[in-house]
């Protein structure tokens, strides 16, 4: 039986690109070789290289915007490093709101002053910090849209004249945003685009080549913009499978339409975790996540029946993460909405049986 899999990362991407990615690993566009045997400097990989940035260039409505899109290596957590690496040279302002974020800060403080503008770990990172201030003499603005952990997610970005980075690992593509507000977007590619192995990063040139220090070929951005994503052999079957991934979002009309999708979906189960007696949520309700629902049963005493429900259901990777506890269903694009129908009704069955 076909799984409901709302694992939180490496996560569900579309069956069909599955099975094109599976089909190009013994029979490489009808070429008679592999895709994973063959040069990354052949024509025909080449085109996949450059069809993957320009797509993601296109999707996030940045054509013509001076915008460079990246397929790097080291997933998001080489980039708390790089970004730093080439972009700090006094001072640089981080929003705390998680995990991840306290991960990027860590790295960060190895370069320079790091000013924490605020933080939500007072309770547990339930929620984002509003109404701070960020230093205008700071070199660049951090911030992680989607906290995939704890659920939250940031719906008003600050203005702020200072270069905004913004770590988009669990959430690219899956809400319409004024991305030119950003100057560096990345994300690893296994929450919402492809499988592991590669990173996407979607740079402005002109905030580049500002900081006094050397920095190694391997972490500097400008060499790989000028080496077009090659400068190393590049991880080919992530980028080719990313590639699909972006070709079905195009296909279903871009992130407009999987938005009101993702909407749908989160619409649906926020609505029964307030509903149901046996449920509640973790996230303060106006920081919701759409991509990462967490929620606690009231009543521990149930988890059992509730899991062996879940299971017999074929509902897959619904555990909260260590941190949290309780559950998390993650909806990432490729998830229909007959699997969370599929959760909110095991979720509805325990409330009748309890
Ligand atoms: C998963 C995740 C990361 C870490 O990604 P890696 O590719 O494993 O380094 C960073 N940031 C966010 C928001 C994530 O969800």
């Amino acid at each position: 039986m076909k799984k409901h899999n709302f694992s939180a990362g490496p996560c569900i991407l579309p069956q069909e690109v599955f099975k094109k990615a599976s089909e190009a690993i013994i029979d490489f566009n009808g070429s008679g070789l592999s895709l994973i045997e063959i040069s990354h400097r052949s024509k025909d990989f080449v085109a996949v290289m450059e069809e993957a940035m320009d797509l993601a260039i296109e999707l996030l409505g940045l054509q013509g915007k001076g915008y460079k899109a990246l397929f790097l290596q080291g997933g998001a957590s080489q980039q708390f490093l790089n970004v730093a690496y080439n972009l700090l040279e006094n001072k640089a302002a981080y929003l705390n709101t998680g995990t991840w974020s306290s991960k990027a800060i860590k790295e960060a403080k190895l370069f320079g002053d790091i000013v924490e503008v605020a933080s939500s770990k007072d309770k547990n990172f339930n929620y984002i910090p509003k109404g701070y201030s960020i230093p205008k003499d700071a070199d660049y603005f951090h911030c992680t849209s989607n906290n995939t952990i704890f659920g939250t997610q940031i719906k008003d970005f600050p203005d702020t004249e200072i270069p905004m980075i913004c770590d988009m690992s669990s959430d690219i593509f899956s809400r319409e945003l004024d991305f030119s507000k950003f100057s560096l977007i990345y994300a690893g590619a296994q929450k919402n685009m492809g499988p592991a192995g590669t990173v996407l990063v979607v740079v402005k040139e002109s905030i580049l080549g500002k900081v006094s220090r050397t920095i190694p070929s391997m972490l500097d951005y400008r060499v790989h913009i000028e080496k077009e994503s090659m400068f190393n052999t590049p991880p080919v079957f992530a980028v080719y499978t990313s590639m699909l991934t972006l070709q079905w979002l195009k296909n279903l009309g871009g992130i407009a339409a999987i938005e009101k999708k993702n909407d749908e979906k989160a619409s649906l189960i926020y609505n029964e975790i307030d509903r149901n007696p046996l449920f509640k949520g973790f996230a303060a309700t106006e920081d919701r996540s759409v991509m990462n629902a967490t929620f606690n049963l009231t009543d521990e005493s149930l988890k059992p029946k509730f899991d062996t429900m879940a299971k017999e259901a074929g509902l897959n990777g619904i555990n909260g993460h260590r941190s949290v506890g309780g559950y998390r269903a993650s909806m990432y694009n490729a998830l229909p909405l007959e699997s969370v129908e599929a959760l909110v009704s095991v979720m509805q069955e325990l409330e009748k049986q309890a």
